[in-house]
This record gives C-alpha cells, sequence and structure tokens, in this order.
C-alpha cells in the first residue's frame, strides 16, 4: 500500500486568513495575549508535518490569568445572572456560527487533526452545533423543587418553607484530547455555559486550532468577557496548573486514563469536582446469528473510523465460532478497501494517527503481538505518521495489546463458544467505557446489555452518538456522565433554603 499525500494545502478563505496571522494567542478576559515569556509551539499537520501555525506555549502564569478572568466573569455575574432566556440564545446564535462556518471549521479541523474532510464537516462540525443547540434549551429549564417538611421544632403557629435553587458550580477547567478537537470542547463548553459557569478551555496542544477560531466565533455572538478563556500549550504546565489551581471549582477532563488520575490527585487540594472521561478498550460481540451485512461494515467502522483515534472504538472483536472465519476475514477485506491519505483529499477514507508518537505506539502494540504469536491477518504497515488498518487473530487475553488501549486502527479478533464465555471475555478489561452487540435475538441482546459492564451498550450498531445520549466509562473509563441531563448536573449544585415563615 502507497500512502498518496495530496491537496494538503489550505484552500477556504477563512482558513487561509486564520493561518495566515503571524501567531495564534490565548484568549483571556475578552482579549487576545501571548504567553507571557513569549514562547510559542508549533501547530503541524500530521499528514505531511507542514508547520500550520504557532500557538502561544501557555506557562503556569498564564492559566492563573485565565483563571482569574473566569473568576472575575463569575462573581461579577454577567453570564450567571444573565436571564435564562438570554443565555440559551446566546447558545443558540454559537451553534449558527459554528453552521454558518462549518466548511471553513472542517477544513481547519483536517489540516489540524487528520481525519478526513467527510468525518469532520458531515460528523464532528454538525455535531459540535448540535451541541450548543441542546444545552440551549435547558437554560430555561434547570429547575429546583419545594420540599414538604417534618422538622418537629417548628415555633407555634409558624410554618417551614423549605426549597433547592440549582447554581452553576463555579469556574470550571475544561481539558481536552486531540481525537475529535472541537466536538469535545463543544461538549464540555455547552453544558457548563448552558449551567452560568465560566471556563477555562485548554485544548490539547497537537489540535488547538479550532478552538480558538470557536473562541473568535463565541466573542462575535456576543459572550461576556472573561466568560470562556482559552489557553493553549502543554499538559504538563497549562494543564496540571489548572487542576492544581484553588481557584478552579471543577475540571471537565477528557484524555487517558493516565493523566485521568494525575488530575485526580492535583485535585484534591480543593476537593474539586470531577467528570472524568477515559481511555477504553471496547468489545463488539458478533452472535452467530447476526446479520453479517450489517455486522461487517459496521464492526469495521466502529474500529477503523478516525483511524481508530475514538475513545470507544471497538477493539476486541469477539465473534461466535461457527462465524468466526467469516467475520475474520470480512473485516480483513474491509480494511483493505479502506484508503489512506491527506485528510483533505476526497478519495481519503483514513488519515494519519495524529503525530509520530502516536504511530510509533500503534506500531510498537503490533509488533509486540506478532512476536507474541499473533497473526496478522490485513494490515500492519506504518508510513511516517500513517498506519494501515490492521486486524489480528491470535490475542491472547495476556497481551499487552489486548489489554492496553492503542488508539490505532488495530483490531483483535477472537472467537468465543457460548454467552457465558463471551461475556467474560468483553468484560475481561479495567475499561468499561462502550461495547457493541450484534445479533437478531432481541432477548439476547437485552440480556446481554446487561451483563456488560460499560458505560454504553450498543445493539446493531456501534459509536452511535447524539448529545440526548448520555456517554461516560464504568470501571477505570471515568467518573460522570457527559450528554443529556446527566451532562448538565456535571456543573450545577444543589442549594437548600429552609424559611421559618
Ligand atoms: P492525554 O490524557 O494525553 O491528554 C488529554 C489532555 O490532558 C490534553 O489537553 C493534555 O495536554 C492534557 N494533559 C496532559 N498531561 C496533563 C497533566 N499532567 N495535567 C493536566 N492535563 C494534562 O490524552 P490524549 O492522548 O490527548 O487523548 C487520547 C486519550 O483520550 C485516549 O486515552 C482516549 O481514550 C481518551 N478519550 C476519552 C474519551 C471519552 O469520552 N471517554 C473521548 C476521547 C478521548
Amino acid at each position: 500500500m502507497t500512502v498518496i499525500i495530496r491537496n494538503g494545502a489550505a484552500r477556504h478563505a477563512g482558513v487561509k486568513a486564520f493561518l495566515a496571522k503571524p501567531r495564534m494567542r490565548h484568549m483571556i478576559g475578552g482579549g487576545w495575549c501571548d504567553a507571557s515569556d513569549g514562547a510559542t509551539l508549533p501547530a503541524t499537520d500530521p499528514a505531511n508535518g507542514d508547520t500550520l501555525a504557532l500557538l502561544a506555549q501557555g506557562t503556569a502564569d498564564d492559566a492563573g490569568r485565565a483563571v482569574a478572568a473566569a473568576r472575575a466573569a463569575f462573581e461579577g455575574g454577567s453570564w450567571r445572572d444573565m436571564t435564562p432566556s438570554a443565555r440559551g440564545k446566546l447558545l443558540w446564535r454559537i451553534a449558527d456560527l459554528i453552521e454558518r462556518h462549518a466548511d471553513e471549521l472542517a477544513e481547519l479541523e483536517t489540516l489540524d487533526q487528520g481525519k478526513s474532510l467527510k468525518t469532520s464537516r458531515f460528523a464532528e462540525i454538525p455535531a459540535s452545533a448540535e451541541q450548543f443547540r441542546y444545552f440551549a434549551g435547558f437554560s430555561t429549564k434547570i429547575l429546583g423543587t419545594t420540599i414538604p417538611t417534618s422538622i418537629s421544632y417548628q415555633p407555634v403557629g409558624s410554618k417551614i418553607f423549605a426549597y433547592t435553587v440549582r447554581e452553576p458550580i463555579g469556574v470550571v477547567a475544561a481539558i481536552t484530547p486531540w481525537n475529535s478537537p472541537l466536538l469535545i470542547a463543544s461538549m464540555k463548553l455547552a453544558p457548563a455555559l448552558a449551567a452560568g459557569c465560566t471556563i477555562v478551555l485548554k485544548p490539547a496542544e497537537e489540535t488547538s486550532l479550532t478552538a480558538l477560531r470557536l473562541g473568535e466565533l463565541m466573542i462575535e455572538a456576543g459572550l461576556p468577557d472573561g466568560v470562556v478563556n482559552i489557553v493553549t500549550g502543554l499538559g504538563e504546565t497549562v494543564g496540571a496548573a489548572l487542576a492544581a489551581d484553588s481557584d478552579v471549582d471543577k475540571v471537565a477532563f477528557t484524555g487517558s486514563t493516565e493523566v485521568g488520575k494525575m488530575i485526580l490527585s492535583a485535585a484534591r487540594g480543593n476537593l474539586k469536582k470531577l467528570t472524568l472521561e477515559l481511555g477504553g478498550k471496547s468489545p463488539a460481540i458478533i452472535m452467530p446469528d447476526a446479520d453479517m451485512g450489517l455486522a461487517i461494515p459496521g464492526v469495521a467502522r466502529g474500529i477503523f473510523a478516525n483511524a481508530g483515534q475514538v475513545c470507544v472504538a471497538g477493539s476486541r472483536v469477539y465473534a461466535h465460532r461457527s462465524i468466526y472465519d467469516r467475520l475474520a476475514e470480512g473485516l480483513a477485506e474491509e480494511a483493505r478497501k479502506l484508503r489512506l491519505g491527506h485528510g483533505l483529499d476526497p478519495d481519503t477514507d483514513l488519515g494519519p494517527l495524529v503525530n509520530g508518537t502516536q504511530a510509533a505506539r500503534v506500531a510498537f502494540y503490533v509488533g509486540d503481538g506478532a512476536s507474541s504469536g499473533a497473526e496478522i491477518i490485513a494490515g500492519g504497515r506504518r508510513f511516517d505518521n500513517f498506519f494501515e488498518p490492521t486486524v489480528v487473530t491470535g490475542v491472547r487475553p495476556d497481551m499487552r495489546m489486548m489489554r492496553e488501549e492503542i488508539f490505532g486502527p488495530v483490531v483483535a479478533v477472537t472467537p468465543f463458544d457460548d454467552v457465558a464465555e463471551a461475556i467474560s471475555l468483553a468484560n475481561d478489561s479495567p475499561y468499561g467505557l462502550a461495547a457493541s452487540v450484534w445479533t437478531r435475538d432481541l432477548s439476547t441482546a437485552h440480556r446481554l446489555a446487561a451483563r456488560i459492564r460499560s458505560g454504553t451498550v450498543w445493539i446493531n450498531c456501534h459509536s452511535y452518538f447524539s448529545p440526548e445520549l448520555p456517554k461516560g466509562g464504568h470501571k477505570q473509563s471515568g467518573w460522570g456522565y457527559e450528554n443529556g441531563a446527566p451532562g448538565l448536573e456535571n456543573y450545577l449544585e444543589t442549594k437548600t433554603v429552609c424559611a421559618v415563615i
């Protein structure tokens, strides 16, 4: 297989204008500023290594300034005291602007992250706008309750009037990964804003460009100064400073389980609230009666989409022995069909991995599996930052490629003989993010769904997301849920008011 890199240059006038800036800056307090020490870090196109822009390489001091701006905006009340209707309208305007600039944002995302333009333009950018639309509606529906009490010592002749109010949690640090940059940032910004919080967003250092462009659009939408602040830079400096800052009330983190645990330790100081959306090693179980015409392409999409850089990627496939050969060969055929190339090339199905480190990581796991006895039946080769969609058989449960998250286009296919074995294999992981079950039998499907330990179970599909479907991890895949009503809860606290009247 050869990887053809063509059509790699920006074409959209908006992208050209955005990238023409001498350097990108932090957005703090409604204005734009350089890193406190003037340092920069390159944003590169992962397909060909071209430098797209220079980002401000933030310092701990920059993180502190952004937190102070978010705190001032929160205490000033320009956002949380705005009428819920006005807040909702503003979120709706942000969604409108994302949609109006969808071509531009999609091209920028593809250049910066590598994913195919089809994925950016028709999946992730529209889904980002949908986050703001969905949570815009919640702004006017944040409700408390009145509570009849049975307190025995109320003064004679008086009554007790008790009620709860829901209040924004305060200043939120949102720390996001590189695999779906604008979408994951939107999944935090939209509910936090609907709740009335103020935010410091730290996008991944590999993919910060669409977050900065979104910052410009938010200013254009009329967001008051300091309500959203964006600080770019490295996780170990900016991210760590935010996680430790005692003026941050909550960290909303999406990323690896390893960094999630670091954030947990750093958050101890002021007992910050946390949501942790972490790694996965998601199983797909294919029952003997599965519709193979649906299952083979569906399972292939479930692992190969975005070159496997998806937290819920179905990287462990368990197929009933009676259909195992057909399934494994079918997945191999799907893998061989996929075309690798620059994400902007309309013929590209799979772009590169986000950088050389990630490509080397994928190559390591595949090499380790092969040297421990696994058989590669499709793919297996690296070309710079690209990695072929790869299907591997004979992977034992104890092998590293079966236990650890690869975050690349690599799937292990394993046979099973009965339902109990399928459940036991699926649950044999420290992760519990998602799973899929493929069968025509409704009872089997729902019984399996009940037994699999994961935050989401799909039946006859994989990686289906929408803002109204809560998403989160069991076991070491995280704490808390994003999306849906639980996604809003992340950013609210309850206050009880109890009055003698
Ligand atoms: P990562 O954990 O390396 O980095 C995520 C973010 O944390 C980045 O912004 C990074 O700069 C920052 N960071 C790094 N070190 C930090 C520190 N010490 N303190 C504070 N912040 C720090 O993850 P990644 O490599 O960018 O993304 C891939 C991972 O994200 C995978 O494990 C994937 O499964 C996970 N992910 C999970 C979900 C989900 O919803 N569960 C979604 C997407 C990605």
